[in-house]
C-alpha cells in the first residue's frame, strides 16, 4: 500500500504565514504592540535547551517579541515562582511558558498553578485544560493541536474513527485524548488511551484507523501491530548521534500505513508554530482589552 508522509513542515510554514498575516493586519497596521511571549527556563537539560532555543527560533522568523529568563541549575522553587509572578504582573508579556521538566526539588504542580491561566499559552493550568474538556474556547496544549490540525489540513477526517492513543502524559496523550473524543470540532472519534498498565496494546492498536504514539519508546509501534490503511501519528523524539527517531518503527509501519508523519518534520514543527498561534490569541485578546 501507498503510503503518505503528513509534512507537519509545510504546515506549519503555511500556518506561519497565516499568522505573519494576522499580525500585519491587526496589530502592525493599527499600531499595536506586537505579540509578547515570555520563556522561563531552569537548569541545563540540554533536550530543554533545544527546544527553547527552537522557539526563540520560531519568535525571531515570524516577528513575535520573546523575552528569556533562564534560572541556573539548583534554583530553588520560590525563585522561580518569583519569576512567574513577574510574567503574571509585566503588562508587556501576552503569555508565557515554563519549559518543563523541571528539576526534581521543583514541585510541577505548584508551578502550573501559580500561572496566570489568561498567560498560559501551554494550556496546561486546570482552568484551561478543564474548559478544553467542557467545549469551551481556551488554550489547546500545543502538541495536541499540532496533531489535529495537521489532520486537518490534509483533510483527514477524524469524527467516526477508531483512535488509539499510546501514552496518557499530561502534555501528549491525555489532552489529545479529551480533543479528539469531545462532541465538537476536531472531535467525535471514539477514543482509547492505553498505557503502561494496558494488557496487549496491540488488541487495540490492530482495529484503530488512527494510532497516535506518544509513549517515549524509540521504534515502539511496529508494522505488525497496526491494520493496514491505518494512520499513524509519531510523536516521539529521540536522537543520538547518527540520526533522530520517533516512536513508530519507521520501516516495518511505511507501506501498511495509507498516512504516516516522518520524524522529523512531522509533529515537532506542528507543535513549535501551535505555541506561536496561542501566543497570537493571547495577544488578540489583550489587545481587544485594550480599545
Ligand atoms: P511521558 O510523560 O514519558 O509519558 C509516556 C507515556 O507512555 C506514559 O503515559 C506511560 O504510561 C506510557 N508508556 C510508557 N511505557 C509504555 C509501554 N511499554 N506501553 C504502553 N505505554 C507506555 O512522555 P511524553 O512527554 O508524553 O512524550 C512522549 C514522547 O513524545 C517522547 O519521545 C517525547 O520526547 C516526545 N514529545 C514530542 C513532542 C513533539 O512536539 N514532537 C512534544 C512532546 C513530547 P504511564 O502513564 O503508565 O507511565
Amino acid at each position: 500500500m501507498t503510503t503518505k508522509l503528513l509534512y507537519g513542515n509545510l504546515i506549519a510554514k503555511e500556518i506561519r504565514n497565516e499568522i505573519s498575516k494576522i499580525i500585519e493586519k491587526e496589530i502592525l497596521n493599527k499600531d499595536k504592540r506586537i505579540p509578547h511571549l515570555g520563556i522561563i527556563l531552569t537548569g541545563n537539560n540540554s533536550s530543554s535547551i533545544t527546544y527553547v532555543n527552537n522557539k526563540i527560533k520560531e519568535c525571531k522568523n515570524i516577528g513575535i517579541k520573546y523575552s528569556l529568563i533562564h534560572l541556573p541549575i539548583n534554583s530553588l522553587e520560590n525563585e522561580l515562582l518569583e519569576e512567574i509572578k513577574k510574567m503574571n504582573k509585566n503588562p508587556h508579556i501576552d503569555g508565557f511558558i515554563v519549559q518543563f521538566p523541571l528539576e526534581k526539588n521543583i514541585n510541577q504542580d505548584k508551578i502550573i498553578l501559580s500561572i496566570n491561566p489568561k498567560k498560559d499559552v501551554d494550556g496546561f493550568h486546570p482552568e484551561n485544560f478543564g474548559k478544553m474538556a467542557l467545549d469551551i474556547k481556551t488554550f489547546f496544549p500545543a502538541t495536541a493541536l499540532g496533531i489535529l490540525t495537521l489532520l486537518e489540513r490534509y483533510k483527514i477526517k477524524i469524527s467516526g474513527k477508531y483512535t488509539v492513543i499510546i501514552g496518557r502524559s499530561r502534555i501528549v496523550g491525555r489532552p489529545i485524548s479529551i480533543l479528539m473524543s469531545r462532541k465538537s470540532n476536531f472531535g467525535n472519534s471514539t477514543v482509547t488511551l492505553t498505557h503502561s498498565k494496558t494488557p496487549n496494546i496491540e488488541y487495540y492498536t490492530k482495529q484503530a484507523d488512527i494510532i497516535i504514539v506518544a509513549v517515549g519508546i524509540p521504534g515502539f509501534l511496529k508494522g505488525e501491530m497496526i491494520k493496514k490503511g491505518a494512520i499513524v501519528i509519531d510523536v516521539g523524539i529521540h536522537s543520538n548521534e547518527k540520526k533522530i527517531l520517533g516512536d513508530v518503527d519507521f520501516y516495518s509501519v511505511y507501506g501498511k500505513a495509507s498516512y504516516l508523519t516522518p520524524v522529523p518534520g512531522g509533529v515537532g514543527p506542528m507543535t513549535r508554530v501551535m505555541l506561536l498561534k496561542n501566543t497570537l490569541m493571547a495577544a488578540l485578546n489583550n489587545r481587544q482589552k485594550d480599545k
